[in-house]
């Protein structure tokens, strides 16, 4: 008896388990979410694009893009980032460094906490900003880093938002 329930509900489980992978699979074919060229997860930012990459010291760097993913020199960009980590908000400054912005500062010990990437194009421009989970593992379907990871639901509704509020930005 306990087997026969057993199958029921994973019987059960799998019809909704299935329907659900497919329409996530579908959804990645009409509407790509770009995947950062060095494996870190691109902010929908007013282009040129920003890479968000944590480093193996977990110093974060941002690298920038034109609309074809062509590296592009950072020049006026200023960022900041915020975790959101279990020991408490640390806020982390960035420097320009060979063409890039480089953290001054480490992210928090642990994953599971929320960054926030406050980024201003250029001077006196109001700065965009991005949140998202920071995760250290690896992905399953993707094998990208958790946190840069393109095959994620939540990742294409974070998109959206993007989309909807962006502002001259369309696609
Ligand atoms: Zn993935």
């Amino acid at each position: 008896m306990k087997q026969t329930i057993k199958s029921i509900i994973l019987v059960i489980g799998l019809c909704c388990w299935i329907p659900a992978a497919y329409a996530a699979d579908d959804h990645d074919h009409d509407h790509a979410h770009a995947a950062g060229p060095r494996g870190g997860k691109l902010l929908e930012n007013s282009p040129p694009h920003a890479e968000f990459f944590v480093e193996k010291d977990r110093t974060v760097s941002f690298a920038f893009y034109d609309e074809k993913l062509k590296p592009v020199a950072a020049s006026e960009q200023q960022v900041t980032v915020i975790a959101e980590a279990k020991s408490g908000r640390v806020r982390i400054p960035f420097e320009k460094r060979k063409g890039k912005l480089v953290s001054k500062k480490k992210l928090p010990e642990g994953d599971g906490y929320r960054v926030v990437v406050l980024l201003r194009g250029k001077q006196g421009a109001k700065s965009e900003n991005f949140r998202f989970e920071f995760h250290d593992e690896v992905c399953g379907g993707c094998k990208r880093a958790e946190y840069a990871c393109i095959c994620e639901e939540g990742e294409h509704e974070h998109g959206k938002e993007g989309h909807k509020k962006g502002d001259g930005h369309d696609h």
